[in-house]
């Protein structure tokens, strides 16, 4: 398999290029060049495979430049690390499905994508002979998801940014109780904007990233969009039979790389009616499905701090289908975006857009009434994001289908948002209890680039 970019100006590469490469290197995103067809009596005989071997059968034609028997075990040993022996089991309430994602370590579905990078990273680095540096900045959430994928692993440190006293205590415990000797967490006296501009201008400066092989782990990696294909193919086996109704999926989106999950399995011929695209107020994309307008607001924070994104990288791989796979058409759009702000669309696309995707943006109310309500009805606690999913599901007019929504974090990690719907403080998981009272480790500085150099060039590996 091939992977080329949506700005087409690189030469093809193979998967594990890709995965090293992460963001294409003129700019664009990569995708594969063709999508292997699962026929309706392929997906009838994977019925009775576990996640495990499912995902050997979903990533090995993407991955076909690394032995079966490798991949095999690099799945096998990221998904060791997750509570339920299901990985992504789906529970019926209410005449939806919930295809809960939370259960891996840090408890939210990014779980299920950097278990495997963090595996790969390490296998791909000892086979070339090469070490990498991670650096990368956090709100909260993501940079637990990267510690816990990384942690332990050979030729690898990882340093990740955050706002000292910025991020609720959970979260700050989640990443510095993480004392394996390649974890270094740093708290910046400031603000997670000022840990993003320290961690851009590090990558800025060529020769220390060349020095120290910088790499980073956000969302654009082609190996995370893959490992979530996987669950799509998971819930479909789970709730339908060989009689089967259509399958509509709801799915929280910020950055669209779980959707975009979603629309890759549909076009491998997963038989998904809808891909229902829920967002909280930062709602570029239900604003584009809806009205064809794609221009930037200004973030606004919500109970739904993971959603909380106004423009999501990887919507440009859906873009480079909507545009008939035309990278010049692809860069014409960006160019015209970064300096109008926004993006035009024909009729033509428009129609495709919706015959794909519909979209809802859910409000706070909304939200906290669809937690407070569903736990009424059937005793079952949403977490936040996972309510707004729920609530576009719910509202959705898709008739005799199932559908499932995705469970994108287990309540007690947004527990206070919970506790204000329900009145219920919903209980963390036993190997996250107590974690104040494990030994930590993170270092404090100033939001001053000198002090982050220094430091990584003593950390290094
Ligand atoms: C990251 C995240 C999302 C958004 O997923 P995208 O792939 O960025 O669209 C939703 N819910 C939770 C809990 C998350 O951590």
């Amino acid at each position: 398999m091939k992977y080329i970019s949506t700005r087409g100006k690189i030469a093809p590469i193979g998967f594990k290029d890709a995965v090293m490469m992460g963001l294409a290197t003129d700019g664009g995103l990569l995708l594969p060049t063709e999508y292997p067809a699962i026929d309706r009596a392929t997906l009838e005989s994977w019925r009775p495979l576990s996640y495990q071997e499912l995902a050997l059968r979903v990533m090995a034609p993407f991955a076909d430049d690394i032995p079966s028997a490798d991949l095999k075990e690099l799945i096998d040993r990221s998904y060791a690390t997750f509570r339920d022996p299901a990985i992504t089991p789906v529970v019926s309430r209410d005449g939806v499905h919930i295809l809960e994602l939370f259960h891996g370590p840090t408890l939210a579905f990014k779980d299920v994508a950097l278990q495997l990078l963090g595996n790969l990273f390490e296998y791909l680095l000892k086979e070339r002979g090469e070490k990498m540096n991670i650096v990368g900045a956090t709100s909260g959430d993501t940079g637990s998801a990267a510690i816990y994928g990384v942690r332990g692993k050979e030729n690898i440190n990882i340093f990740i940014l955050h706002p000292h006293g910025k991020t609720s205590p959970i979260q700050a415990l989640q990443m510095t109780t993480v004392t394996d000797p390649n974890v270094f967490n740093i708290a910046v006296n400031g603000t997670f904007d000022d840990c993003q501009t320290m961690v851009k201008q590090l990558f800025s400066d060529i020769p220390f990233k060349e020095k120290h092989s910088l790499g980073a782990v956000n969302s654009i990696n082609w190996a995370r969009v893959l490992a979530q294909v996987v669950y799509y193919f998971y819930a479909w086996l789970r709730v339908t039979d060989t009689s089967t109704r259509d399958v509509v999926f709801s799915v929280p989106t910020g950055n669209f790389g779980d959707i975009f999950a979603g629309y890759v399995a549909k076009k491998m011929g997963l038989p998904v009616r809808k891909l229902i695209l829920a967002t909280n107020e930062n709602n570029i994309l239900t604003r584009m499905i809806n009205q064809g307008d794609y221009s930037t607001g200004t973030v606004v924070p919500t109970v739904s701090p993971s959603m909380d994104i106004q423009v999501a990288s990887n919507f440009e791989r859906y873009l480079y289908y909507l545009f008939d796979e035309n990278p010049a058409r692809v860069r014409q759009a960006f160019a015209s975006f970064a300096t109008s702000g926004r993006m035009e669309f024909s009729d033509e696309e428009m129609s495709r857009v919706r015959s794909e995707f519909s979209s809802t943006s859910v409000n706070q109310e909304q939200t906290l009434a669809t937690i407070s309500s569903f736990k009424e009805k059937t005793g079952y606690l949403l977490d936040p994001h996972t309510a707004v999913g729920v609530y576009a599901a719910l509202q959705s007019d898709e008739k005799d289908a199932e559908k499932v929504c995705l469970a994108t974090a287990h309540p007690a990690k947004f527990g206070d948002a919970v506790k204000q719907a329900t009145g219920v403080d919903p209980e963390l998981p036993l190997p996250l209890q107590g974690l104040e009272q494990l030994p930590s480790r993170c270092q404090t500085m100033e939001a001053d680039l000198g002090q982050l150099r220094a430091y990584v060039d003593e950390n290094a590996i």
